[in-house]
């Protein structure tokens, strides 16, 4: 039966079948063994007032057990009005089903008795205001204070807060949708956005490459946009668009550099929608329009390598995705390495040699605080919720792994390895196994004794970094560092560092040199001579304002309650959050800020610093 679907992919995609072997998603009720949907079909009307999407959603189905008749789907906190099976000529038919009791991980299982294997399902349904995906904002709650704004996040399993569906990567679908929302709103969708719409409240989509669920996205909200480029362009609160077009102008040059190293760009058009600050991350690799924090926006570029890394997804996890997320590495290693590729060429080795430094160093203060299996790449995520498990290991130590195996082979064998690797699995979710054997096959038995089986292990299924991984260094951060321990002995002041040209990646190795617990006049020094309370950096601001606290440097104090209220990128707030309960004087001045900051910030925002706060 998987060789059925695997011929309907290589027959509308043109591709040889390939050898991927199916492994159940800890996280799904769905059984795509069984059936799997392949097309879907959203009629939804947008309803601020009642903080709701509405409508249908047509499943077609590709019945892998003819004899079957019967369709499971994921669901949280949806309101399942009446479901009917759709025969090919159109005659409709009602059917049973059942709504398990809601569990508070996964959601509640709808499980459809479809009576014969019918090709389509049609199910009437609305969401509830309190979705997991979605994150409905009142005009306060947005740059121009003017009209309400709504946006989704599918991953890890949120799309079934929005649709009913197969809420599993193993799971590939098409889709259109047929939106209605207020007049003078813009709505965007993760497929062929039509920058020159009218804002008739009327939209059609159309994403004709298959995806997994989770890459199922949808805004809308008082839009503007720029074009940046033939293929790019940008989309952001009417304060925001010019700032974001100027910031993200290489996008272009980017997508250039991705396709020099690893085949065409396969998605048509790449746009970045910037959301509002209450977003809960940095980016998210929607297709065709990356989902974007504003707090990227530096200035000076410092922190696109943001954008190249949701860039690459379009390689990494949207062509070749992870059929589960244990194998998240496969998605976000892989991401890593190819963005690290792709700001070497657009911006040079010194940049990418820094974030390279900066990363591995955060890692092993990470990985610290770790049990030892939290530190495997490939994990066993039975019972726990994918949001849970997040940490830097898929990412920074993923990417180290393909680091490893580039030093090892030299760029010259691994560049087309993965290029091919790439074009090999395009359209396909696969699992470590299925990368293994490609890598046994395509690389190592090309050339053999470079990297050993045990060294493999080491990487994939043991704790923590091998000692013989390669270990990146920065010429630059030599200066930094230098600097640092001059003003850490008391030999160099504060304002005598040699910072006024420092990159921001130089700041966060200089702000990472400080000590556990640094002295308040080195904080003050430090403060009064580069103004780092109320800076316009995210990624410096965040390190900062965890120092001052560690340092008990309370001036700092408005400041921080002003960035963690307007802010809701987890990366950036909880880290603050967490640092601050560590004290009760600090407990009590993060709650009484989390009270304020609370109604903007996103469901899965609310949920991390709930955790961190112990509330
Ligand atoms: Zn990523």
């Amino acid at each position: 039966m998987k060789e059925a679907c695997l011929l309907l992919v290589a027959f509308v995609f043109g591709l040889a079948a390939v050898d991927v072997r199916a492994e159940p998603d800890p996280h799904s009720y769905a059984e795509p063994d069984i059936v799997a949907v392949r097309a879907l079909d959203l009629e939804l009307d947008v309803d601020f007032a009642r903080q709701q999407l509405s409508g249908t959603a047509m499943l077609t189905l590709d019945w892998r057990d003819p004899l079957a008749h019967s369709l499971v789907l994921d669901t949280r906190d949806l309101a399942i009005e009446s479901i009917q099976g759709v025969a090919a000529d159109g005659t409709t038919v009602d059917l049973a089903y059942t709504q398990d009791p809601r569990d508070p991980i996964f959601g509640s299982a709808l499980r459809i008795d479809t009576k014969t294997a019918v090709p389509n399902v049609r199910i009437r349904y609305h969401t509830s205001p309190q979705a997991s995906g979605l994150q409905w904002m009142t005009p306060a709650q947005t740059a121009s204070g003017k009209q309400p704004f709504m946006f989704s996040q599918s991953q890890a399993i949120h799309a079934r807060s929005w649709v009913p569906l197969q809420d599993t990567p193993s799971v590939r679908f098409t889709y259109t949708a047929h939106v209605t929302a207020p007049k003078a709103l813009r709505v965007v969708m993760s497929a062929d956005n039509d920058i020159a719409h009218a804002l008739d409240g009327d939209y059609r989509f159309r994403m004709q490459q298959p995806i997994p669920s989770y890459l199922l996205a949808i805004s809308v909200g008082e839009l503007d946009v720029r074009s940046t480029g033939p293929r790019t362009a940008v989309f952001a609160e009417p304060s925001v668009v010019a700032k974001a077009a100027k910031e993200f102008e290489d996008t272009e040059a980017m997508i250039a550099a991705a396709e020099k190293l690893y085949g065409a760009y396969r998605w048509e058009r790449y746009d970045i929608l910037v959301l509002p600050a209450s977003f809960p991350f940095g980016g998210m690799e929607n297709p065709r329009v990356t989902f974007a924090t504003p707090t990227v926006i530096a200035g000076d570029k410092s922190l696109v390598g943001l954008i190249a890394h949701e860039l690459a997804h379009s390689w990494s996890g949207n062509l070749v995705t992870n059929a589960n997320a244990q194998h998240m590495w496969l998605n976000e290693g892989f991401t890593s390495y190819v963005e690290n590729r792709i700001v070497e060429a657009v911006y040079g080795k010194q940049e990418a040699d820094m974030q390279l430094v900066v990363s591995a160093q955060e890692l092993h203060t990470e990985m610290q605080g770790m049990k030892a299996r939290e530190q495997l790449l490939v994990t066993n995520l039975e019972g726990i919720d994918p949001d849970e498990g997040l940490s830097g290991v898929p990412y920074d130590k993923g990417s180290w792994f393909l680091r490893f195996l580039e030093s090892r082979y030299g760029r010259d064998a691994f560049d087309p390895f993965l290029r091919a690797y790439f074009d090999h699995f395009a359209f396909h979710s696969i699992t470590t196994p299925d990368f293994l054997r490609y890598y046994s096959e395509n690389l190592e038995g090309k050339f053999p004794g470079k990297v050993s089986s045990a060294d493999i292990d080491a990487w994939l299924h043991q704790p923590g970094i091998p000692s013989f991984a390669p270990i990146p260094h920065s010429a630059r951060f030599d200066a930094v560092d230098k600097a640092a321990a001059d003003f850490l002995a008391g030999k160099l002041a504060a304002r005598k560092l040699p910072a006024r040209h420092w990159v921001t990646y130089e700041w966060l190795r200089f702000l990472n040199a400080l000590p556990e617990k640094p002295s308040i006049a080195q904080m003050q020094a430090l403060d009064k001579a580069w103004k780092l309370t109320g800076t316009g950096n995210g990624e410096i601001a965040f390190r900062w304002y965890v120092a001052t606290v560690r340092a008990g440097y309370t001036q700092a104090r408005p400041e921080i309650a002003a960035f963690i209220e307007r802010i809701g990128r987890r990366k950036l707030v909880v880290p603050i959050y967490s640092e601050l309960a560590k004290s009760e004087d600090g407990k009590a001045f993060a709650i009484a800020v989390y009270k304020k900051a609370k109604p903007g910030y996103h469901p899965m925002t609310q949920a991390s610093v709930e955790k961190a706060l112990g509330l």
